[in-house]
Order: structure tokens, then C-alpha cells, then sequence
């Protein structure tokens, strides 16, 4: 080997080391990293290309340099498509693997044609030994497809550098470095190519091939150095913006420091730089939670629909532990309330009926009664059910009961409380009712019920009801127990069944039973 050759010669084998040390050592260390895979990928591609160019610069003859340069491409054409989907990845996006057959198609191309010049000589024109050089080293003419390939090399680097560029303004500190040391050794094979397409590279040896590991050198050391292993420092950024969670910062000062989109759709009053108290009333029900320091649920109506959220409420600390601020974190728990509330539904309501089961009565009745001064209870049962139950048959005794119920309801407020009590016995609360105002509605519910034909199983069937009314006010003094009115109420509604049903009996205050039909 002549001795001038030499120096490049050894470069170069250092260059092809290294570009395959940085393939294994990304193998075995970073393999899961985000765009890793496409800087192993590259780094192989970029060690068999310079070691192949090496071997193309110690040959002897034309055959053999005509050889190398084809072993050449086949690493060389698809190493900017790696670099490209590298900082795709690297900056949290995906991969458009869609149009890979697109963006391989020049490569692919590049390759075929230069394996197949001799029969076209569209990638070179003419390939000769140069005279000039102390040691065979052939001279390459451009033909139009060279140019198409560097034209497609210049516009995949820099597209990679494009996409390193547009994530830089969201970056951080350190991961503008990060990026900006990627694109520095995105920029070397630019630069080195550019000497040897205006032929001021030393013999005109191709020092690109020695700059591309320089390349992946530079992205490794940026991909190492920062131990973006698991988590991708830009890919932070990312997830933060892509949430399904609002996630919103404040500062100790109270001050919006940060929020991510999904914050602002909950909250699109928010204001980076702003205090809290700027942007959210005093009465805002986020702002009572922060207030209150504990998390929380609130609900927001947009428009015209009910979304609920829970607030967390999180401490960020500096390194003495220090408080600097908070983290809140907004899920929407819309559904859960939704599911909540259906559970509740479904647990409080009689499935036959659709009305107040006893237990979901006595706790809402308890609750009527702690806010009223006084109230009506009654207590109702059909007459003589048995028989309607033998005589047509259970289905139609339910559909006697369903129906009961829809006159029934039609007699009562939207304040008023009707449940079932057990079997074909049922139960109002009237609050805020007097006595003479609960009869009455007593007295119009048995009229009803008694005017009612109800057709089931092909028939008609008329059916009647008797009534017990416990009435209490207690303006001055605590609320009665809901138990105790019932008691009162069964008492007369006994009375009502054994003295000729289909009637009222109200429960009188320290006196008789009164009989009010
Ligand atoms: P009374 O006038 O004294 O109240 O006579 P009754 O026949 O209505 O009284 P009783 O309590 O002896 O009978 C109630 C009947 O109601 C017994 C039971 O089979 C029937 N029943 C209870 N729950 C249901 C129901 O959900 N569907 C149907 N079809 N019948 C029911
Ligand atoms: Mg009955
Ligand atoms: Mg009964």
C-alpha cells in the first residue's frame, strides 16, 4: 500500500470501529430507547459503508474498486432514511411507516442503478482510474441519478434536522444541547460531502465516509450522555401535551406556571403567568379546592352538558424538600358519577314499580323531614289483591301494580316522596303538608285508584285501596321520626282495612282514630 494512503486508510478503519462499536454498544445498552433501533440500524449500515471504502481505496485494479463501491451501497443509500426516523422517534413522534415504500423508493433505486451502470450509465457516467493520484483510485463522472440520490441524502438529513428544530423551542436546557449536538453530527457528512463534490477533498477521496461515523458518534454521545434510556426527554414533553389528564402547575406565589392541553379544555380560562385568582373566580370550584389544600371533585357544565373531574392536589419540592409549588392533576370522572349515580338509581328504586324502595324511602323521608316544619305521611294498600292475584294471575296483578303507580304519581308533587312498602303496600311522604292538605290528597289518590280500569291479560280490572294518614308539625320543636309517623299510619290504615276498606283513616293527634270517608 503506498504510504500516502496510509493515514486515510487507518482513519477510515477507525471510522468503521467505531460506527460498529456504537451499533453494539447501543444494542446492548439503549436498545429500547426511543430511536435506537434506527441508530443501530444506521450505525451497521455507516461500519459496513466505510469499511467497504476502505477496501474500495486499498484496491489494486478497477474491478476490484467497481466491487467495493457496490458492497458501498449497499449500506450507503438507506443511511439517511435511519438518521431521519431516528429523530422522529427520538422527538416522541411515530414513525410514518406508511410512506416508507415512498421515502425507500430513491434509495432502492440508488442501488439498482449503480449495480446496474455499466448497462445505462445513468449513475455514472464514465468510471476511470485517476492518473494523478500516487495510488489507483478511480474517477467517478456524475451521472443524473448521483444527483437525485445526494438531492434525496441532503433533503432526509435535512428533514431530520427540521424535526430536531421545530422540538427545540419546547425543549429544556440539557435536551437543547442533546439536540443540538444531533444536529451538528447530522451536519458533518453535509459538509464533508460538499468538499468532495467541488473536488477539493485531498484526491478526491470521499472523506464523507469518515465523517459518518463522526456523525453517529455525535448523535450516541448525545443519546448516551443524557441516559434517555427508558424515558425520552423530548417524548416528556409530548406526553405532557398529550394527556388525556389536564395537568396544571402553580407556583407557591400562586402563579399559572404551566398547563397542558388537556387543562385548557377544562379550563380555557387559564393564563400562563397569571395568579390563579386571576383567572378563576373566588368561588370558582377549583379555586375552593386549591383553597382548601385537599383534593376534590368538582363539576363543570359545557355547553349545556355536566362533566365531573377530581382534582389532585400534589406538592413539588425542590432539593431541601422545600415546597415550590403544586402539581393538579384533572381526571374526568364523568362516567364514574354516571355509573355512580345508576348504581344509586338502581339500588333506591323499586324494579317493579319504578318507585322509592322502603329502605331509599326512610332515608330520603328522614332527610324531607330535616328540612321541613311539618309533613303528611300515608300509608296505602289494596283492597283484596289476593283475588286479583287468583283471579287473573300474577302478570296481571304486577301490571295492576305498575299502573297504580302511574295514577298515583299523577296525584303527587315534585317534592312529595312515594315508595313501596312491602308486597301491594305503599307509602307517601307529603312535606310541608297539613293535615286537612294531606287527607285531601289521600281522599283524590283513592279516588283515582278506585276510578282506574286497568286492561291486563285481556280484561279489565278495577281495584280499590285503603288509606292510613299520620300528620305532624313541628315548628317550634325537632323533627319526628320518620318510623314513628309510619307506626301511626299502619295503625289507622289497620283501622281502614277493618272497617270496610276503601277508605281514609287519619291518625289523630292524642285522640281517637278519625274516619274521614
Ligand atoms: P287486604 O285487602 O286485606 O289487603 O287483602 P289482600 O288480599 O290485598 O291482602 P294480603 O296481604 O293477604 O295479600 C297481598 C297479596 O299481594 C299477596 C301477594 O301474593 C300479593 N303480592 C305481593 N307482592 C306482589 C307482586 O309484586 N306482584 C303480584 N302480582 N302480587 C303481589
Ligand atoms: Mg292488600
Ligand atoms: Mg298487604
Amino acid at each position: 500500500m503506498p504510504p500516502e494512503l496510509l493515514p486515510y486508510i487507518t482513519l477510515l478503519l477507525l471510522g468503521g470501529g467505531l460506527s460498529s462499536f456504537l451499533g453494539i454498544y447501543a444494542l446492548v445498552k439503549i436498545r429500547r430507547a426511543a430511536g435506537a433501533r434506527h441508530f443501530i440500524a444506521a450505525s451497521f449500515l455507516a461500519a459496513v459503508f466505510t469499511f467497504a471504502y476502505a477496501a474500495e481505496l486499498s484496491s489494486d485494479t478497477l474491478r476490484e474498486i467497481r466491487f467495493w463501491a457496490a458492497v458501498e451501497y449497499l449500506a450507503l443509500p438507506f443511511i439517511p432514511l435511519f438518521v431521519l426516523f431516528l429523530c422522529i422517534e427520538y422527538t416522541g413522534k411515530k414513525v410514518p411507516w406508511r410512506w416508507l415504500p415512498l421515502l425507500a423508493a430513491a434509495p432502492v433505486m440508488t442501488l439498482v442503478l449503480n449495480w446496474t451502470n455499466p448497462l445505462h450509465h445513468l449513475y455514472y457516467t464514465s468510471v476511470t482510474l485517476r492518473e494523478d493520484s500516487p495510488f489507483p483510485i478511480a474517477d467517478f463522472e456524475p451521472g443524473p441519478w448521483l444527483y437525485v440520490n445526494y438531492l434525496y441524502v441532503y433533503t432526509c438529513l435535512a428533514a431530520a434536522a427540521a424535526v430536531l428544530l421545530r422540538q427545540f423551542r419546547k425543549m429544556q436546557r440539557p435536551f437543547r444541547l442533546q439536540a443540538l449536538t444531533m444536529i451538528s453530527g447530522i451536519s458533518i457528512p453535509l459538509v464533508s460531502s460538499l468538499f468532495y463534490l467541488t473536488g477539493s477533498s485531498p484526491y478526491g477521496i470521499d472523506l464523507g465516509a469518515v465523517s459518518l461515523s463522526l456523525t453517529f458518534l455525535f448523535i450516541g454521545a448525545a443519546l448516551f450522555s443524557f441516559q434517555m434510556f427508558d424515558v425520552v426527554p423530548i417524548a416528556r414533553d409530548s406526553v405532557f401535551e398529550s394527556m388525556a389528564d389536564g395537568v396544571l402547575v402553580i407556583s407557591e406565589g400562586q402563579l399559572v406556571v404551566d398547563f397542558n392541553p388537556a387543562a385548557a379544555k377544562v379550563l380555557p380560562e387559564l393564563e400562563i403567568g397569571k395568579k390563579v385568582e386571576e383567572v378563576l373566580s373566588a368561588d370558582h370550584p377549583l379555586a375552593v379546592i386549591l383553597d382548601g389544600g385537599q383534593d376534590g371533585d368538582f363539576s363543570i357544565t359545557k355547553n349545556g352538558a355536566e362533566r365531573n373531574f377530581n382534582a389532585r392536589l400534589s406538592a413539588v419540592r425542590n432539593k431541601y424538600s422545600r415546597q415550590i409549588g403544586r402539581i393538579v392533576t384533572l381526571v374526568d370522572v364523568t362516567e364514574r358519577v354516571r355509573i355512580q349515580e345508576k348504581m344509586t338509581q338502581l339500588a333506591s328504586i323499586d324494579g317493579l314499580t319504578q318507585v322509592l324502595n322502603r329502605t331509599f324511602f326512610i332515608q330520603e323521608t328522614g332527610r324531607a323531614l330535616g328540612h321541613s316544619r311539618r309533613a303528611v305521611l300515608i300509608l296505602f294498600d289494596l283492597d283484596y289483591f289476593k283475588n286479583i292475584n287468583d283471579t287473573y294471575g300474577h302478570a296481571a296483578g304486577d301490571q295492576v301494580l305498575i299502573q297504580t303507580m302511574e295514577t298515583v304519581k299523577a296525584c303527587l308533587g315534585p317534592d312529595d316522596l312515594l315508595g313501596r312498602y312491602g308486597g301491594e303496600e305503599f307509602i307517601i311522604l307529603l312535606p310541608d303538608a297539613t293535615l286537612e292538605k294531606g287527607f285531601a290528597r289521600a281522599e283524590k289518590i283513592r279516588l283515582e285508584i278506585e276510578r282506574q280500569s286497568i286492561q291486563a291479560e285481556g280484561q279489565e280490572i278495577r281495584v280499590t285501596s285503603s288509606f292510613g294518614v299520620a300528620a305532624a308539625d313541628w315548628t317550634d320543636g325537632k323533627a319526628p321520626d320518620a318510623l314513628e309517623l309510619m307506626r301511626q299510619a299502619d295503625k289507622v290504615l289497620y283501622e281502614a282495612k277493618e272497617n270496610g276498606r276503601n277508605c281514609v283513616y287519619v291518625f289523630g293527634t292524642g285522640s281517637d282514630f278519625l274516619r274521614l270517608c
